[in-house]
Parts: C-alpha cells; sequence; structure tokens
C-alpha cells in the first residue's frame, strides 16, 4: 500500500478530528506514526527519489524541519497541503529524466560535489496537479551538512518542461548551499545583475531567488543545445553570461 497524498489528507484528518473531541495525544500519535514509516524510494548516484510514498517522506520532513511550531501546527500544514491537490493528466518528471538531468548538471558544473557532497538530495514526485505551484525546494542545515529536498509536481501548463522546472529547483538547491540559508540571495548574484542593467531594488528577495534559479537552468541549457530554453526571445549573450555567472558562483564555494 503506498502512501500518498489522498492517504496523507484522511490521516490529516482524522488525526485533527481527534484533536478536536479533546484527545490530546493525537497530535503525538500522528508524529510518531508518521515516523514509523519506511517510505520506499529509490536511490541514485546522488539522490533519493520517492514516488509512490512521496506525501508520507514530505509528512516525514515537515514534522523534522518545524520541530520548534509543534506537531499541532505541523499537522494543520500538512492537511492544508494535502488538500492542495487534483489528479491531472498534466506533464510530471520521470524517474528517467531526474537520472538525465543529475548527469546532465554534474557535467556541466561540479553540482553533487558543492551543493551536496554529504547527503543525497530527496526528490520527492508527486503523481498530481499543485494549485498554484510546479516544483519546491527546501533544504536544512545539521551538523554533517545540508539536506535538500525537491518537491515536483505535474505541470500548471501542458507546454510547461518538467525538465526546465527541475533544473529551476536545482538551482534554488545552489542558491541555499551558497548562501548557508532559505532566505538570501548571494550578494554576488545581486552584482552580476546590475552588470546586465536589472534594476534588483525594485525585486523582492523571493524574486532574486527565482532569476538566480532561472539562470543556473540557462547556464546548463546553454552547454545541452538540445534542451529547448522556456524563456523566449534570449540572446546567446544572456545565456552565455549565465554560465560564466554560475561557474564563476561554484568557485565560491568551499
Ligand atoms: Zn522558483
Amino acid at each position: 500500500m503506498s502512501f500518498d497524498l489522498l492517504t496523507l489528507f484522511e490521516e490529516t484528518e482524522t488525526a485533527l478530528a481527534k484533536l478536536e473531541e479533546g484527545d490530546e495525544s493525537a497530535a503525538e500519535e500522528f508524529a510518531k506514526y508518521i515516523f514509523a514509516l519506511r517510505p520506499s524510494y529509490v536511490s541514485g548516484t546522488s539522490y533519493l527519489l520517492y514516488q509512490e510514498d512521496a506525501a508520507a517522506r514530505y509528512a516525514q520532513w515537515i514534522l523534522s524541519i518545524n520541530r520548534e511550531l509543534g506537531i499541532t501546527l505541523c499537522l494543520e500544514a500538512l492537511h492544508q497541503f494535502a488538500d492542495k491537490f487534483w489528479p491531472s493528466n498534466m506533464p510530471a518528471i520521470t524517474e528517467a529524466q531526474v537520472k538525465q538531468v543529475f548527469q546532465m548538471v554534474n557535467q556541466v558544473f561540479p553540482y553533487t560535489q558543492k551543493v551536496s557532497p554529504e547527503h543525497s538530495v530527496e526528490i520527492l514526485l508527486f503523481d498530481a496537479q499543485h494549485e498554484t505551484l510546479n516544483g519546491e525546494t527546501t533544504a536544512f542545515f545539521e551538523p554533517s551538512g545540508m539536506r535538500g529536498c525537491i518537491c515536483m509536481y505535474r505541470m500548471q501548463e501542458e507546454n510547461l518542461s518538467p525538465v526546465a522546472v527541475f533544473l529551476h529547483e536545482l538551482g534554488h538547491l545552489l542558491h541555499i548551499r551558497g548562501t548557508g540559508a532559505m532566505d538570501q540571495v548571494p550578494p554576488s548574484f545581486v552584482t552580476y545583475l546590475r552588470r546586465l542593467g536589472a534594476q534588483t531594488d525594485a525585486l523582492s528577495i523571493p524574486q532574486l531567488q527565482d532569476v538566480f534559479a532561472d539562470t543556473f537552468m540557462l547556464a546548463v541549457m546553454s552547454q545541452h543545445p538540445k534542451l529547448e530554453v522556456p524563456i523566449p526571445g534570449l540572446s546567446d549573450q544572456v545565456l552565455r553570461a549565465s554560465y560564466q555567472y554560475i561557474q564563476a558562483f561554484f568557485d565560491e564555494i568551499a
């Protein structure tokens, strides 16, 4: 039996109902149950890929990284998360594409060596469409190194390439590793954008992080011309500049 989004929705619904009825142990019981699960995954060279049990692994992540918020808040967040999806036939990334993309990024840059040398990146593939997102990336730092997690959903649009989205998410993991935080932008990136003539003051941190993630995606694509660049009208000069900046950024990372 797989533990999918529907299971997550039902399990959180039940636990929240018990809490409402005054059963205060329900949150603890839920956390115990989730941590006792052994979600199945496939091991890649530098990643672990979760598919049918992605929702179970996601629940373990949320409970681990938000411990200070308390289990009840995590439970509510998981319940809301599981309610944001619907079944869909939109494009989704495949196991084979995940493998290919990792090979590609490691051909072009020392990606695994610099970004996740200690712990395999966890890739969670959800067979459903999220109400607003194509994918998302989180990470946290522990003494043994960074732990990163990329969630991939079915695409919001028919003509959107899951490979491009996945490269974008790997770009997010790169700036998290480079800055050591989820809520920062590398200073060198702001300098780079200004040199290109961008009005960086008008952009929020999350917007800058998205531009960084796209810059990483373009840098990889510039070395793999078979991949279709999803941003129309980009000049070769921008592609070249993206590659040069990301290459220099890898040099910045110890
Ligand atoms: Zn993004």
